[in-house]
């Protein structure tokens, strides 16, 4: 096993311009694992109430995805509510019912411990901190995503858990929300230095960037024209992304840019449908014929020179 992900199992009630859908499988590791599935072996850690559909556990292990970390409790699993309808990029919380989620204190198995890729799914910081500190040396590098519920329940241990990340991947609202700033440069800088090594600002429509120490990293989205439902999205940007760092073991700026590549190919999958409807159907030329088409959005020949005029001599 490669990548362990803790996070959120959730059913969610969604309103977006293309419609309403109730009780559709949703949750932050849901989402991330499905992402990277495809590209690498996940095992999530998760929680669910006794409410919990066999098909939905069923749709996860057919994708090969590790559900043995996921706890079944007596209670209802958590339950989300949100709309789109006043900004696609940004999604309106109507109702948040932590359920059982609201005592989820995972033990990692044994067996999960030395996996070497830790993505900490947006979940209570203190429990993301407490997945951390039962991993062993073996862990090889920790991504951790968050959102304003926490931002403003939790800052305390957010501080002090975003000091321990190699990347910080976060929506761009809560980032803002969490620096004070408002300038985006300001607000990567300002993510920086909490202390994560590698910053991951995810920017809905207008794509992502990466920020480090020495290196700024500006993509866009990939266009898609009939969004249909944006939830997940972010969580299936941060699946790929590690799905393709844990699939090559690889921790170099290039390899950083192309996870993003990854994650951004992903992410605009999901968007087309409804809930997992279209993220759990990919194929493999799916995804590689976007990863091209990245490609052509994003390159031009610097060898043309500009033509720029000379007004002084
Ligand atoms: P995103 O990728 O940011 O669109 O995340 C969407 C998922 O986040 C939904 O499927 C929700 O179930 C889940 N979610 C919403 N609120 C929370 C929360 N406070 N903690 C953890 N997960 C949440």
């Amino acid at each position: 096993m490669k990548l362990l992900v803790v996070g959120s199992m959730a059913y969610d009630d969604v309103e977006t311009p293309a419609g309403i859908r109730n009780h559709q499988l949703g949750g932050s590791v849901t989402y991330f694992s499905v992402a990277a599935s495809y590209f690498t072996d996940v095992a999530i850690l998760g929680i669910v109430g006794n409410d919990f559909r066999p098909e939905h556990r069923d749709l996860l292990t057919s994708r090969g995805i590790d559900t043995s970390g996921i706890e079944v409790v007596d209670g209802q699993t958590f339950r989300w509510s949100g709309s789109y309808l006043k900004d696609l990029n940004d999604a309106e919380t109507v109702a948040t019912d932590l359920n059982v989620f609201a005592d989820f204190n995972p033990t990692v198995p044994e067996g999960h411990r030395s996996i070497p890729y830790l993505f900490l799914a947006n979940c209570d910081p203190e429990t993301q901190q407490s997945v951390l500190n039962q991993m062993t040396d073996d862990l090889q590098l920790v991504a951790g995503d968050t959102m304003n519920h926490w931002i403003v329940e939790k800052r305390q241990s957010l501080d002090h858990l975003m000091t321990q990340l190699d990347f910080s991947v976060i929506n761009e609202a809560e980032a803002r929300m969490y620096t004070e700033k408002s300038n985006l440069v300001d607000v990567a800088e300002g993510l920086l230095d909490e202390g994560p090594d590698n910053v991951i600002i995810k920017r809905g429509e207008y794509g992502a960037v990466l920020y480090n120490d020495n290196q700024r990293f500006i993509v866009p989205a990939y266009p898609v024209q009939n969004i249909v439902d944006p939830t997940g999205a972010g969580d299936s940007f941060a699946g790929g992304f590690m799905g393709y760092i844990a699939a090559t073991s690889r921790h170099d700026p290039e390899s950083y840019r192309q996870a993003v590549i990854a994650g951004s190919v992903i992410a605009s999958f999901t968007v087309e449908g409804f809930g997992l409807d279209r993220l759990s159907n990919l194929t493999s030329e799916e995804i590689t014929d976007r990863f091209f088409e990245f490609e052509d959005l994003t390159t031009f020949d610097t060898a043309i020179r500009l033509p720029l005029r000379q007004l002084t001599d």
